[in-house]
């Protein structure tokens, strides 16, 4: 089996938000030999600290183990992180051949251990294991917890894995899968802006970044107004430090660029 460069299109089809991690398509200890199974995490990641602060471990690794660590991370808010597409190294000593790092996925989800369950972020956390048993042809049997297929683990902590299967379950038996936000299909139409380009859609990057209240007064006071402001089309040097600051508090790459991701962001309901 190669390396799995479907994942992202697989979470879209949850519906919920999806960020692609810079370098995922390649990232992996060499390709993923088989997927015959799921295995759910928590981070043991703070308590706070935003959707998901365990990103740079999950990816990188700890002192001791090299990541990536899962292929999947899966923030509060619902939001899924396709980190690798390779092998990662999430359960070993496997009780299960079916749940080893050879011959499954890991998703690890941005939880402390002993905090509640936000509901968009269970809800993600089924329908991510629905549509990739769906892809890999598995049934809702072969999802487990990692405490399930390893003996020293606790993990996911305070997920009745009966229930979650059997929500799995339900939702493999509907008839489609989940159709992607209406944010997601509208930015399969968005163009890509970078700085210094020119056009009509630099004023919608504008308007959503005003409407969000992501920007200081400061940048559409003075003599320029803000009228003037919303209108311009110019996606200056100005702007560009505007869009870097929403991307960071947004947890994404802060290159200026508006892709799929910026987009995604600056559309979102919250
Ligand atoms: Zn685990």
């Amino acid at each position: 089996m190669p390396y799995l460069t479907q994942l992202a299109d697989v979470a879209r089809r949850t519906g919920h938000p999806v960020t692609e991690v810079t370098g995922w398509k390649s990232r992996g200890h060499g390709p993923q030999p088989s997927v015959e199974g799921i295995v759910c995490h928590h981070t043991a990641g703070p308590r706070a600290g935003g959707d998901y602060p365990s990103l740079s471990v999950v990816r990188t690794g700890r002192p001791g183990l090299a990541g990536p660590l899962s292929q999947f991370g899966l923030g509060r808010s619902g939001r899924i992180y396709v980190i690798a597409a390779g092998r990662c190294w999430h359960n070993a000593p496997s009780t299960s051949p079916l749940h080893d790092n050879s011959s499954s996925i890991g998703i690890e989800a941005e939880n402390c251990g002993s905090q509640p369950w936000p509901e968009a972020q269970l809800d993600a956390y089924r329908r991510l294991c629905a549509e990739l048993c769906r892809e890999f042809e598995l049934g809702a049997s072969r999802v487990k917890a990692h405490r399930e297929v390893n003996t020293s683990k606790p993990d996911p902590a305070g997920i009745d894995m009966t229930d979650f299967r059997a929500a799995v379950a339900a939702l493999l038996a509907g008839k489609t899968p989940a159709r992607a936000s209406w944010t997601e299909e509208i930015v399969k139409d968005l163009p890509l802006l970078r700085p210094g380009v020119k056009g009509w859609d630099v004023k919608t990057l504008r308007g959503c970044l005003f409407a969000r209240g992501d920007l200081a007064p400061i940048r559409y006071g003075g003599q320029l107004g803000l009228k003037a402001w919303l209108e311009s089309t110019e996606y200056d040097s100005q702007l560009a430090s505007d869009v870097r600051q929403f991307q960071r508090a947004e947890g994404l790459d802060d290159d200026a660029v508006v892709g799929r991701d910026t987009w995604s962001a600056l559309l979102r309901i919250r």
